[in-house]
């Protein structure tokens, strides 16, 4: 019984513009044909746990091999396998349509790679590297024949009776001239290591040699023997499918080296774990940065139901929290739309913040357990904190109780803590509280002094980000403004009371004010006597703080 026939497809010869666009990303015909086979495998699992099926599940794996000579790669399984109707409605419709749709929306794309890597192009993908596709099936079903279907990737297609003796499927692919480079055993293993890692069915790629022990030799000495056992190229039943109650800190601790080999610790980690309202798991970590913010983006890693899809996670996870590491895996992140499609998903949206909530919520739990720990790890987490307070207004509102603002001394506070600490002297006559900071400590070490002098609090607003962070909690807190400790500060504030007075009398003060003044000659300047005991500073030059902002404004390019 041998049948020809036409597949039904709109699209006359997509396959070679499939090829063309796709060239750059062929590497995924693999992704999906094991996942394809994974499938298979899970599906004959659920059968028999149903009580659909009572045959022998036997050794459950899927298994790849290639021929160099014969030019093949097969992927095999010993999954639910398929009857000749099931491969014309699975394979000639529901594999095929996959194609055409994908087409369609490939035209709708303004920009091809928007969609490329991304989309999975399902059976249909073999055809990037074949001449010609072959299936050897044979279901489970009982009485059910071995069938057989081949294609060269034009609409037609041959069925007929196959040669498989046992329940399950091999797809032969007769590797086309251009895409020899997969029949090697380091590419292979490569692109298996790249997507396969974690798929929940062990996955067998050729054979490694072990070491077994083999009795004792004369001596008494335990022996060992060479072994060829099978080469199973992934982990079936990784750290984020697991309930993070089985788990220790050393298999997080683990699991991101086998992620990161050659990385430091990460400083903590967030288990995600949630199924409604949409089905997400996974494990952020946070890395330690290193001091000159060489820190890489793109280090978190999507996964579909175990099947890597990319590291490129700009629309799924926060701007600010991009410099996270670790794995997602989401079934309900739709992986076949456009970018902008993707942004506007309301799961994506949905997961978004759920991601951000965790994170504040672990912050905040590691803020609440152990103060000290927390404040240890505060110059590799400020960071973040402050970017996310900036970037995220729900981040903020959790955010505001475990930020730290350091002072100059090194003392952390938090937001509450550090109002109470400064609240009765830096007061000014409206009632405004004056948070007096310095962005270049070395610099700026005599207004430091002097400031600490008159009993003020200088805070350390050093880093990249800071100048953006207390533009953004100025506009946050209420009646409080931020003056850099160069700025003319101290004369707004309600002075204490016990602050020296100064022995000149005003007609000299004035005199050497005009002294200083007409030296400086620039208005936006202000002298002002502070001591004249030799061993401080006598005179401080300071600018108006609204003056300094303007200038700053102007010297990065001018206007908002
Ligand atoms: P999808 O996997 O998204 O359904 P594919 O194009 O990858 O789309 O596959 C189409 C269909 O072909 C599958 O849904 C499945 O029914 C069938 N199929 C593909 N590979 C196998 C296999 N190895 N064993 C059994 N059925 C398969
Ligand atoms: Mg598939």
């Amino acid at each position: 019984m041998q049948e020809k026939g036409t597949i039904s497809i709109h699209t006359e010869n997509i396959f070679p513009i499939i090829k063309k666009f796709l060239y750059s990303d062929n590497e995924i015909f693999l992704r999906e044909l094991v996942s394809n086979a994974v499938d298979a495998t899970q599906k004959i699992k659920r059968l028999a746990s149903l009580g659909q099926y009572n045959g022998e599940l036997g050794n459950l794996q899927v298994e790849v091999a290639f021929d160099k000579d014969a030019k093949t790669i097969t992927i095999s399984d010993n999954g639910l396998g398929m009857t000749a109707d099931e491969i014309k409605k699975y394979i000639n419709q529901i594999a095929f349509s996959g194609a055409t749709e994908f087409m369609d929306k490939f035209k709708e794309a303004k920009d091809a790679n928007e969609i490329i890597g991304r989309f999975g192009l399902g059976f249909y993908s073999a055809f990037m590297v074949a001449d010609r596709v072959e299936i050897q099936t044979l279901s489970y079903q009982e009485g059910a024949e071995p069938a057989y279907w081949t294609c060269d990737g034009s609409t037609e297609f041959e069925i007929g009776k196959g040669i498989r003796e046992t329940r399950g499927t091999d797809i032969i692919l007769y590797v086309n001239a251009e895409s020899e480079e997969f029949l090697d055993k380091f590419k292979l293993q490569g692109i298996l290591d790249k997507y396969a890692k974690f798929l929940p069915v062990p996955v067998k790629f050729g054979t490694i040699t072990e070491q077994e022990p083999d009795g004792e030799d004369a001596e008494g000495k335990p022996k060992t023997k060479s072994v060829e056992v099978d080469n199973i190229i992934n982990d079936t039943n990784p750290i984020w499918t697991k309930q993070p109650s089985e788990l220790k800190d050393e298999d997080y601790l683990n699991f991101y080296k086998e992620l990161y080999p050659f990385s430091e610790d990460p400083l903590f980690w967030i288990h995600l774990n949630v199924d409604y309202p949409f089905n997400l798991t996974g494990v952020l970590y946070f890395p330690k940065v290193k001091n000159d913010f060489e820190i890489s983006k793109n280090k978190i890693k999507l996964f579909s139901r175990q099947v890597f899809i990319t590291d490129e996670v700009k629309d799924i996870v926060p701007e600010f929290l991009m410099l996270l590491h670790g794995v997602i895996d989401s079934p309900d992140i739709p992986l076949n739309v456009s970018r902008s499609f993707l942004q506007a998903d309301s799961n994506v949206k949905k997961i978004n913040s759920y991601i951000t909530r965790k994170v504040a919520d672990k912050l905040s739990d590691l803020f609440k357990a152990d103060r000290a720990a927390y404040e240890e790890k505060w110059s590799d987490i400020g960071l973040f904190v402050k970017y996310g307070m900036i970037s995220e207004e729900k981040f903020y509102d959790k955010a505001k109780d475990f930020v730290l603002l350091t002072s100059t001394d090194k003392t952390n506070y938090t937001l509450n803590e550090y109002k109470e600490k400064v609240s009765a002297e830096q007061t000014d006559k409206d009632d405004q509280l004056v948070y007096i900071y310095t962005n270049d400590p070395a610099k700026q070490d005599s207004f430091i002094q002097s400031a600490n002098k008159k009993g003020y609090d200088v805070l350390l607003m050093n880093s990249p980000i800071d100048n953006h962070f207390v533009g953004q909690i100025e506009n946050k807190l209420e009646k409080t403004s931020f003056k850099r400790v160069d700025a003319d500060v101290a004369d707004k504030l309600i002075k204490k009371d016990d602050a020296p007075a100064h022995i000149l009398t005003e007609e000299q003060s004035t005199q050497v004010k005009t002294i200083f003044d007409s030296a400086i000659n620039k208005p936006a300047y202000k002298v002002e006597l502070e001591s004249l005991n030799p061993e401080e500073l006598p005179v401080t030059v300071t600018m108006d703080e609204f003056m300094r902002r303007m200038k700053e404004m102007a010297a990065m390019g001018g206007g908002m």
